[in-house]
C-alpha cells in the first residue's frame, strides 16, 4: 500500500465516521423529542422527522464539500475564460441553495490573474 493509498483509506474511514456521527446525533435528537412529547400528534411527528431529514441533508452536504476542499486538486483548475491555471486564494463562506435548502458552506476559491476573476469550483 502506497502512502497515497493509506491517506485515501484514512479519509474514507474518517468520512464514514463523520457521516455516522451526523446520523446518530440526529436520530438521538428525534428520539429525545419523541420521548419528551408523548402526546404529539401524527403531523407533529411528521414535521419533526422532516426537519431532521433536512438537517441531515445539510450536514451531509457540508461534510462532503468540506472533504473535497481538503483534497483540492493540485494544480488549480483552468480558467473557463482564458484557459490559464487559476490560483488558490483561500476560503470564503457561500450560501449554497440546493434542493436541501440554503446551506452555508466554506469553499475554496480560485483566481485568474489574467482575467481578474474568481470561481468556486466545481461551480
Ligand atoms: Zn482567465
Amino acid at each position: 500500500m502506497t502512502r497515497n493509498d493509506e491517506l485515501a483509506e484514512m479519509r474514507r474511514v474518517e468520512r464514514q465516521a463523520a457521516v455516522e456521527t451526523i446520523a446518530v446525533e440526529i436520530a438521538a435528537e428525534v428520539t429525545a423529542w419523541s420521548q419528551a412529547h408523548p402526546q404529539a400528534q401524527w403531523d407533529e411527528l411528521e414535521e419533526t422527522v422532516l426537519k431532521a431529514r433536512q438537517r441531515f441533508g445539510e450536514r451531509l452536504l457540508q461534510t462532503l464539500v468540506t472533504e473535497r476542499e481538503e483534497t483540492r486538486p493540485v494544480p488549480g483548475p483552468r480558467c473557463p475564460q482564458c484557459g490559464k491555471e487559476m490560483h488558490y486564494k483561500g476560503q470564503k463562506t457561500r450560501h449554497v441553495v440546493s434542493s436541501l435548502g440554503e446551506t452555508p458552506i466554506a469553499r475554496g476559491y480560485y483566481y485568474c490573474s489574467v482575467c481578474k476573476r474568481s470561481i468556486f469550483p466545481p461551480g
